[in-house]
């Protein structure tokens, strides 16, 4: 039987942001982290109310998944609700991860852009699949991953809690063993710490304190752009075949209390099972994704696409350079998000060339968080299509005054 046998957690509000909107629960067997959103202190309190939530016990009857879920479910009705009564929070959001330690398993329910990671035999391995708009790209292979690490949109999520009365549920278990270490975080250790380190850090590390407080330093030494939060746990087996479903309250050794995050959007497991059993891998170091499931057909597509937009984009750059084109891009603009994943009009081309060169720049930050875009209107509003300044500030101007519904 496994139980908890170490706990660490840590939250930072890192160095570019004023407020820290993570949020974080940790107490055997149940863990969260939660990314809230929506600006005006209104993602602190999504993330909040997601993780408070945890703090009554999981619903009996069913298996781990359908009981997590039925919990992340319902912290979706109490932040949609909240939203909808006070005018202030409206449109607030958060991610969701959550892991429960079952006897033999560990359970996952998922929402968003935080992550789940499995360290074991020197190797981390991720256990979530982003929702959000660049891993969907990625998915279909119509991104690199590097690529997706610089996107002017990579901050956009495709499902969060909080926008909707309804939300889907990405749910998982992963066999477990002793010694097993768990890491849940927001995209703030990730979109800042490679995988390669993160696993590192936890090799190296002599207690998952000191770990996530390396995790947490090391993310802030890259630049701190977003809030940090990690959880931690180990897996030891304690043999028998207790009951886990008693209040066993291991290792509640909540680090350093701190602020919670707000949502962003997950997908579904593309397999559609809802069971993804890992294989045992002991290879060192480096992290492995939940490999992508993709048609023959969508690898062709994509291919073609991008290099008819790579094609593109050397025309434009010699279109450029032949004189005169500076001034034509001067009248273009497309919609994007910045790295804060806020609502931004770009002026130029939505490309980036070889050695950092850009061939745009900001033009308008609204009030808008991405992920609050309907999901239906997202392709058309984030499409890199060029638009005029008045259709561009036009399309913004509607979704600040929440009117995009046309
Ligand atoms: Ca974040």
């Amino acid at each position: 039987m496994l139980r908890a046998a170490e706990t660490a957690w840590k939250t930072d509000t890192g160095r570019q942001r004023r407020d820290n909107e993570d949020n974080a629960f940790a107490r055997a067997p149940v863990f969260v982290v939660a990314d809230g959103m929506g600006g005006a202190q209104a993602g602190e309190v999504a993330s909040r109310i997601a993780v408070d939530t945890f703090e009554q016990a999981l619903p009996d009857g069913g298996s781990a998944e359908d009981r997590l879920a039925d919990r992340v479910r319902e912290a979706n009705r109490r932040i949609y609700e909240r939203s909808r009564s006070e005018h202030e929070r409206a449109g607030m959001g958060t991610t969701l991860t959550a892991a429960y330690v079952g006897e033999t398993y560990v359970a996952i329910a998922h929402v968003g852009d935080s992550r789940a990671y499995r360290f074991r035999d020197g190797s981390l391995e991720r256990l979530t699949q982003d929702h959000s708009l660049v891993e969907e790209l990625v998915r279909q292979q119509k991104l690199t991953p590097e690529q997706a690490a610089e996107h002017p949109q990579r901050s956009i999520i495709t499902r969060a809690l909080g926008p909707e009365p309804e939300v889907e549920v990405d749910t998982w278990t992963y066999p477990a063993r002793d010694g097993d270490i768990l890491l849940l975080c927001s995209d703030g250790l990730t979109a800042m710490v490679s995988e390669e380190r993160v696993g590192e850090i936890l090799a190296s590390s002599e207690s998952l304190q000191q770990a996530a407080g390396e995790l947490v330093d090391e993310a802030n030494d890259a630049g701190g752009r977003d809030n940090i939060t990690v959880v931690l746990f180990r897996l030891e087996d304690v043999g028998g075949n207790g009951d886990r479903d008693e209040p066993t309250m291991i290792g509640a050794a909540a680090v350093d209390a701190g602020a919670m995050p707000a949502p962003r959007a997950p997908q579904a497991p593309d397999d559609g099972s809802g069971t993804v059993a890992l294989a045992t891998r002991r290879k060192a170091i480096p992290a492995r994704r939940i490999p992508p499931v993709t048609t023959p057909r969508e690898r062709h597509m994509p291919r073609y696409a991008k290099a008819l937009a790579a094609l593109v984009a050397v025309v434009v750059v010699l279109f450029l350079v032949g004189g005169g084109g500076y001034l034509a891009t001067r009248q273009l603009y497309f919609i994007g998000t910045n790295p804060q994943g806020i609502v931004t009009i770009y002026r130029g081309l939505p490309f980036d060339l070889p050695a950092g060169l850009r061939l745009y720049e900001t033009y308008y930050v609204s009030g808008v968080p991405g992920s609050l875009v309907p999901s239906d209107r997202r392709a058309s509003v984030f499409d890199d299509s060029l638009r005029s300044q008045s259709d561009a500030t036009t399309l913004v101007m509607d979704l600040e005054r929440g009117q995009l519904s046309r």
